[in-house]
């Protein structure tokens, strides 16, 4: 089982040894108000090989580094996004300081597979978790008490 490792949920860079490789998932699943484009839409510069416009993207872009690129994920390349269905990501908002955790199914019942589930039960003991389903649908899971 993959587990999570608490003392990289907060880095702001990418983990050593870890790259996004053939990775592109966030490049659909996140919204990015530069480029005016929404979630879980494919951006126009997302290509086979990557970013079409790697040197100039979005400061979005360059700042977005999801839990698994952090090294907040263990479990290898096994556990990169576009392998494991799944992309999660936590930031914090200024205005009140709080805390959100997304889990994003990047194929239909990815967030039911049991590596993923792992991930997602263990954050659920410290950390209110969003899971945004691959057709739409929302859904929370409240912290352990
Ligand atoms: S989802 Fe993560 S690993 Fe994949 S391209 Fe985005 S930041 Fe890189
Ligand atoms: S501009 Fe590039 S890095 Fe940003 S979402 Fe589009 S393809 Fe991805």
């Amino acid at each position: 089982m993959i587990h999570v490792r608490l003392d990289r949920l907060r880095a702001v860079g990418a983990s050593h040894g870890r790259a996004c490789g053939p990775c592109t998932a966030c490049c659909t699943l996140m919204a990015v108000p530069e480029l005016r484009k929404p979630n879980r839409r494919a951006c126009d510069h997302v290509t086979a090989d990557g970013c079409s416009i790697h040197a100039e993207r979005p400061e979005d872009c360059r700042l977005f580094h999801c839990l698994w690129l952090r090294g907040a994920i263990e479990g290898g390349e096994a556990s990169r996004p576009d392998v494991l269905g799944v992309m999660f990501d936590q930031f914090t908002v200024r205005e009140d300081q709080s805390t959100h955790t997304i889990a994003f199914e990047l194929w239909d019942r990815a967030l039911d597979a049991p590596r993923a589930r792992a991930v997602i039960d263990e954050l659920a003991q410290q950390f209110k978790i969003a899971l945004s389903y691959r057709d739409g649908r929302w859904s929370e899971i409240d912290p352990a008490p």
